[in-house]
């Protein structure tokens, strides 16, 4: 039985993923955008809960805890873990998955894929996953591999092979790209992502998320400075030039 570290879940999630769902928000995440919101959810240490570092949980308890609200579901809701990284936890999220789908559960995972990799084990434990999982939010933070390093710490190359896999196993995949001003938001780094999207066959939805600073508290809270005190939110005529050259109208493959 694996166990899995998780930071918190939400009873009636709304926006991540399709109808009312139960979020689960994992522990721990190799990514540091500077754009984060769910700084708290970084750290994998093994601690208490006043350092932030989550606390364990049977998938079999999880999933329990989660069934209490099905009857809210109704034919689009499920379950949707997000994190931190869920795919940083492999053995938890097959459990926990294989488990939800002999329930009847539409599962969902948000990830940004930085631990995808095609070799060995990991590989093995992500074609397990992806059988029990119904449908993935990604995102490519930054289509220059540079820029994403600069913005995430990472760079993209295994992030985009991640989606090229996502498109040879026909997983649907919703996109949600987070307009950064200064950062993503410019008309080649917006069409250069949306010529690589273009080359995907299993997107089903686009939707483009104008940065916020949410979180400014958190990072105040825990001590860690925030690169993006001085970045504005996007005006609603850029939200609207990202929507146009990201082609959001085109995907409607599912639709609220
Ligand atoms: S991948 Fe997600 S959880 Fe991790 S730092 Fe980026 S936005 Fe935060």
């Amino acid at each position: 039985m694996a166990l899995g570290r998780i930071n918190k879940f939400e009873t009636f999630g709304s926006v991540d993923g399709p109808g009312i769902r139960f979020v689960v928000f994992t522990q721990g995440c190799p990514m540091r955008c500077k754009f984060c919101h769910n700084p708290e959810t970084w750290s994998f240490g093994s601690g208490d809960a006043a350092n932030s570092a989550g606390y364990e949980i049977s998938a079999g308890d999880l999933l329990a805890k989660a069934l209490r609200y099905k009857t809210y579901w109704g034919k689009d809701g499920g379950i949707t873990v997000s994190g931190g990284e869920p795919l940083a936890q492999l053995d938890f999220m097959i459990e926990f998955f294989e488990l939800a789908k002999a329930s009847g559960v539409h599962t969902c995972i948000d990830t940004s894929g930085v631990t995808f990799s095609r070799n060995g084990a990991t590989f093995e434990k992500i074609e397990r996953l992806m059988k029990a999982t119904d449908l993935l939010l990604v995102d490519i933070k930054h289509i220059d591999g540079a820029a994403h390093k600069e913005l995430t710490g990472h760079g993209n190359e295994n992030i985009i092979d991640f989606f090229r896999y996502l498109d040879e196993i026909r997983k649907p995949i919703w996109i949600r790209h987070v307009l950064v001003p200064g950062i993503s938001d410019n008309d080649e780094a917006l069409t250069r992502t949306r010529d690589f999207i273009r080359t995907l066959s299993n997107v089903e939805r686009v939707e483009v998320l104008p940065y916020h600073a949410f979180a400014l508290g958190k990072y105040a809270e825990l001590g860690i400075d925030y690169a993006l005190k001085d970045t504005q939110s996007p005006s609603a005529e850029r939200v609207a030039n990202a929507n146009e050259i990201l082609e959001t109208d085109k995907y409607t493959r599912w639709k609220k």
